[in-house]
């Protein structure tokens, strides 16, 4: 502890920094057997595209099936994965997740895209444009069966090489999301010249919006801002009908949120989807 505390450049230890560490470490350990024993698995949160109420996508957000600990969510290992080096391998495990469950979703005649989430560290894997490439076409999808969804700090950290990465990913025909849009830096400089599809509206905005006129003037402003760029606006966080007939009011084209449907195992999710076809177009509506 006395040895720790007088390491140049680092702060004083505390006893519950030690064990705050050790926990860190084991998770690491284990997240490195998880990722060769396959304990990884992906939940699926539908996008609901409003004016039709059809689903044009789903997400694909990691969970760990711990041996102990059960299912464990991205807040309890993301950031250990992201400062252990462990990023890449978690990166390339979910996209095969992903893209094997749109090989079989496509089989079965469902033209949903699989949005997978990139962290902004995967700025510095020099391999990821051609690695999915090469897993898009090891399976026979089009590009357009992924979307990768970005934060605004994988766009801005090394702007060049981010363009250098969308515009490949782009002319094999991926999708790009700018995820938790309006959280990041401030510039929107990347909007003009960067290859994107589609912005996502934080939560944080999202889900206060009808009490809070600063929040629903940022979401119906950034409703604009994507439109006359012609992108296409998704509201995440959406956990109340009311919100969501605002959206619609605002002329927003996607939602997703808890009002719709929580992340689910693949085999809900096509029972969610099938359940709504069930409901004829007129009735289905948005809800
Ligand atoms: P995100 O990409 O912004 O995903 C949205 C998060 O909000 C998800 O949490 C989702 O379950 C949650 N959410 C969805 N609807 C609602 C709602 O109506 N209300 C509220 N309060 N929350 C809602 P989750 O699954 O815990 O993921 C958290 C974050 O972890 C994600 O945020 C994403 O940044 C990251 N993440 C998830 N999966 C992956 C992955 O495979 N790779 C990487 N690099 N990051 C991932
Ligand atoms: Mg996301
Ligand atoms: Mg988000
Ligand atoms: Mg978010």
């Amino acid at each position: 502890y006395a040895a720790k505390s007088s390491r140049v450049g680092q702060h004083v230890y505390s006893p519950g920094d030690d064990s705050n560490d050790k926990a860190r470490l084991r998770t690491l350990h284990e997240l490195r057997v998880a990722l060769a024993e396959n304990q990884l698995l992906l939940h699926y949160q539908p996008k609901v595209h409003l004016p039709t109420g059809t689903v044009p996508g789903v997400e694909a957000l990691v969970r760990w099936n711990h041996p102990t600990r059960g299912l464990l969510y991205p807040a309890a290992f993301l950031d250990v994965a992201d400062n252990g080096g462990l990023m890449r391998a978690l990166t390339r495990a979910v996209l095969e997740l992903a893209l094997d469950q749109a090989v079989l979703w496509q089989a079965q005649g469902r033209t949903v895209t699989v949005a997978v989430n990139l962290s902004s560290r995967s700025l510095a894997d020099y391999q990821l444009a051609g690695i999915v490439i090469t897993m898009l076409a090891d399976r026979g999808l089009p590009g357009s069966a992924l979307m990768l969804e970005v934060t605004e700090e994988f766009l801005l950290v090394d702007h060049d090489r981010a363009r250098n990465i969308l515009l490949r990913l782009r002319k094999a025909g991926v999708m790009i999301a700018v995820d938790d849009f309006g959280t990041g830096y401030s510039s929107l400089a990347y909007l003009r010249d960067l290859p994107i599809d589609e912005l996502k509206l934080d939560q944080s905005f999202v889900i206060p919006m009808l009490d809070d006129e600063r929040a629903s003037a940022l979401v119906a402003s950034s409703i604009h801002l994507g439109h006359s760029l012609g992108l296409r606006i998704v509201a995440e966080g959406v956990e109340t009908a009311e919100v969501l007939d605002q959206l619609a009011r605002f002329d927003c084209d996607v939602a997703q949120g808890y009002h719709l449907s929580r992340p689910i195992p693949a085999a809900e999710l096509e029972r969610w989807l099938d359940a709504r076809t069930a409901v004829p177009a007129g009735m289905r509506a948005i809800r």
